[in-house]
């Protein structure tokens, strides 16, 4: 059975700081927001997952406009 949690690192788009990610790769290819940790600033992150349940990518995008 595939791992379903993934810890990865993400690098806030505002303020370039280090953000500690938990992804539930179970739920396939997904967006979601989250605040970075240092400035607060909501980023978008968007999980990019293969038909065989594995990790593709993960982007990070400014989640104000
Ligand atoms: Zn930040």
């Amino acid at each position: 059975m595939p791992q379903a949690l993934v810890y990865s690192t993400i690098t806030c788009p505002y303020c370039y700081s280090e953000n500690a990610a938990e992804i539930d790769i179970s739920a396939g290819s997904q967006e979601y927001y989250e605040d970075c940790e240092v400035c607060c600033a909501p980023m978008a992150l968007a999980v990019h997952v293969d038909d065989q349940g594995e990790l593709i990518q993960i982007e990070v995008k400014p989640g104000n406009g």
